[in-house]
């Protein structure tokens, strides 16, 4: 790819963010752009479809695909692990060598750390990957009833309601197989509520959903250890007879320790432009640490990296282009709230706003859940 006469864009990571900027950026440049993608996994799968997976209602077939759409679209798709980034010489190393760039996109989202909780690999389940939610599966399709405790090991965390949705989600599986009244399903998170970045109302309104389903839920709570029958929790052994558990997040181990990275390892970036400090390198989605007017970080969800990849195609276009000033990203966000029982909640939002985001919470309702599922077929047939 060195030496190619076009302007050469390369996206790091094949996930949500990495799909929308390649895919923008060949609509837009058409022929006059090269643009590349490196990405490990030889396919994608679309994560907020892994908690239906996980009680039955999905396939692995029809929530994961491989990259020949993104091909097809003229993306140069390169199966490879990233290494590095030389911003100074304008260079990605690979697993299967060096890779030069005018442009870069840094999409590599946050990867899960199990081993940095003791005991997690070994007796927790969880469903942030593909393979885990399958064995979740089939561990709950065995269950034969008892206490459910889902743990969210450390922040930060992928998508903030996912947890919550997963023990309603169980919850209701566990009702409809008849095991309701022989089980207990009970959340454990150092959150003071949950979806804190938005506000009390949403938060209230999500442990008011866990409350009518009698769910237990214990915030400022500190997951230690898991161990063969019971949670470490601030001290105290919590039983349990199916474990699940959040596992921790770190940033993408190739760039943690690289002038991109800020505190924590996360790239740092302008949350209009995102721009990170490198010379035409920008980073988007998961695998960046935005900061909000009330001191939180904006949350790592499918929807910011989808609305700033919009943003960065649109900049990086322009650039290629010779066209003036710059387009920015605002912050807004929807998503959708699985709460069980064909029943979504809805929260929509402006997360830029200050002195706080300003998040509205629809109340669960069967027409979000068609939405949640009008989305995920959308992103399913559209990008993949
Ligand atoms: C169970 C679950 C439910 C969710 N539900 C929702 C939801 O309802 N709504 C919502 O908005 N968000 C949801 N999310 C969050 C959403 O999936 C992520 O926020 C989103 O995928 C982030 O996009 P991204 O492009 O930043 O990273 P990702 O989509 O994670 O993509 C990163 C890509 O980079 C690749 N990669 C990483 N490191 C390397 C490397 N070294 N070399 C090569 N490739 C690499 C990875 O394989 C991956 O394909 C959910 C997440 C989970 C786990």
């Amino acid at each position: 790819m060195v030496g190619h006469k076009l302007p050469t864009v390369v996206a790091l990571g094949g996930g949500i963010g990495g799909q929308v900027v390649s895919t923008r950026l060949k609509q837009k440049l058409g022929g006059t752009a090269h643009v590349a993608l490196i990405e490990r996994s030889p396919r994608f799968t679309f994560a907020p479809s892994l908690l239906w997976l996980m009680v039955g209602q999905r396939k692995v077939g029809t929530i994961s695909r491989d990259y020949a759409a993104l091909r097809r679209r003229g993306v140069e798709v390169i199966q490879a692990g990233v290494t590095g980034v030389d911003a100074e010489q304008s260079k990605v190393r690979t697993d299967r060598g060096e890779i030069g760039y005018d442009y870069l996109v840094i999409a590599l989202g946050a990867e899960l750390a199990p081993e940095r909780m003791a005991g997690l690999a070994e007796y927790a389940h969880h469903p942030y990957d593909l393979g885990s939610a399958e064995r979740l599966r089939d561990a709950l399709a065995r269950f034969s009833g008892g206490r459910v405790v889902v743990a969210i090991s450390a922040l930060p965390y992928k998508c903030p309601a996912a947890p919550y949705e997963t023990a309603m989600l169980v919850d209701g599986f566990l009702r409809r197989r008849g095991l309701g009244g022989a089980s207990q399903v009970e959340v454990y998170t150092p959150e003071p509520l949950p979806l804190p970045v938005a506000g009390a109302y949403p938060g209230y309104s999500v442990a008011a959903e866990l409350a009518a389903r009698s769910i237990g839920f214990h915030p400022r709570t500190q997951l230690e250890r898991v161990e063969e029958k019971a949670l470490v929790i601030d001290g105290e052994s919590v039983p349990y007879d199916l474990a699940i558990v959040i596992p921790p997040h770190r940033p993408p181990e190739a760039l943690s320790s690289t002038t991109l990275a800020g505190p924590g390892g996360w790239i740092r970036v302008d949350r209009g432009t995102l721009r990170t400090g490198a010379e035409n390198v920008y980073a988007l989605g998961d695998a960046t640490a935005i900061p909000l007017e009330n001191g939180m970080m904006l949350p790592k969800a499918g929807v910011f990296a989808h609305g700033e990849a919009e943003v960065v195609a649109e900049n990086i276009a322009r650039r290629i282009r010779g066209g003036v000033g710059e387009a920015e990203f605002d912050g807004h966000g929807t998503c959708f709230l699985e709460t069980g029982g064909g029943k979504s909640g809805l929260a929509r939002g402006d997360f830029f706003a200050s002195p706080a985001p300003r998040v509205a919470m629809y109340r669960p309702s069967r027409a979000w859940h068609a939405g949640k599922i009008a989305f995920e077929q959308y992103w399913l047939r559209r990008w993949l």
